[in-house]
């Protein structure tokens, strides 16, 4: 189990690169309606930025992700004309949203230590989550081909970490899924070992993008991945995955945004600062673009500073 005792301390990010602190300020809401025309910053091409992902919204302040150096007002009637939600996020697009979109991909290689992972320095994204939560069809879906993840799903590549290169630029890593049932106790106990030394002394991991079934109710394995990513204050970007999935109240489901935020309300405990989250479909493309803008704002200030 991952899990640690509540009272871990926190171990230190042995990368030197900064972390990502919450905007704060003295209001309490902000509520950000569309822009009209919206409003570009200077450092964003305005190809990046499809309106479909701009969206009015209303969250309280804490409740947002602001990336770094990026500078919402303090009072909410000014911010509503210059912040930017991605659709179906909590996450402000700040001034380093540009180069997001994947002209090339192509799989690298797979390791079965941190060690062996490459070394050229590139930043990159770990794509983790519980087997069958949609991992390879979010994987394709950004790649927009329909079967480079299935490389990670070969014999003998399903326990390693998968180098994809994208736009010879960064990475996408896909962790070996967790959870699978009909795996060997010890088998499962080598994964999470080596999940996490990857976690914890990858210096070129910009943040974790942990993916979370949303068509269900939270399970336990992924509370506790999350609450160790947490603990061990690893960043970490929630996806929640099959979002077009409805079940029929009378049968007790629930919508996926009730199970959404359900999960974060259980996860809050562990993190100083709220994570970013994007609901996603891979049926209907919900949330992809949006991925791919969050991923190029931490990049880019990532290979920044
Ligand atoms: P992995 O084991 O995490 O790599 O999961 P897969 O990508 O293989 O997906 C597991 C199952 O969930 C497959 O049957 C997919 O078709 C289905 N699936 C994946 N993403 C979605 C989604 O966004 N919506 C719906 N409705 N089904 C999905």
């Amino acid at each position: 189990m991952l899990l640690q005792p509540r009272l871990l301390p926190r171990v230190l990010s042995i990368s030197s690169k900064p972390r990502f602190s919450p905007f704060s300020t003295h209001a309490s809401q902000i509520t950000i309606p569309l822009p009209s025309p919206p409003i570009l910053s200077p450092l964003t091409p305005e190809s990046d930025l499809d309106p479909s992902t701009q969206n009015p919204i209303t969250l309280p302040l804490q409740k947002l992700f602001v990336p770094p150096e990026t500078q919402l007002p303090g009072d909410a009637t000014s911010a509503s004309a210059h912040t930017r939600v991605l659709t179906g996020s909590n996450i402000v697009l700040g001034p380093y949203a540009f180069d997001s979109q994947v002209v090339n991909a192509e799989f690298v290689k797979s390791s079965v230590r941190t060690a062996d992972c490459p070394s050229d320095g590139l930043p990159e994204f770990a794509l983790v989550g519980r087997s069958n939560v949609g991992k390879s069809s979010l994987l394709n879906s950004l790649v927009r081909r329909k079967k480079l993840a299935l490389t990670s799903k070969k014999p003998g590549k399903t326990q390693c970490i998968n180098h994809f290169r994208i736009n010879d630029k960064w990475y996408l890593v896909d962790l070996p899924g967790y959870g699978y049932a009909a795996a060997p106790h010890e088998s499962r106990l080598n994964w999470e070992e080596f999940t996490k030394d990857y976690f914890l002394k990858r210096e070129t991991l910009v943040s974790v993008f942990l993916l979370i079934d949303a068509s269900i109710p939270a399970k336990k394995i992924d509370l506790d991945y999350a609450s160790w990513l947490g603990q061990n204050q690893i960043p970490m970007t929630i996806i929640f995955t099959k979002c077009d999935k409805r079940k029929k109240k009378k049968n007790g489901g629930r919508r996926p945004e009730e199970n959404a935020e359900t999960f974060q309300s259980l996860i809050s405990e562990f993190f100083e600062s709220t994570p970013p989250w994007i609901m996603t479909s891979t049926v209907t493309n919900m949330g992809r673009d949006e991925i791919l803008l969050h991923m190029s704002q931490l990049r880019n200030y990532w290979l920044k500073h």
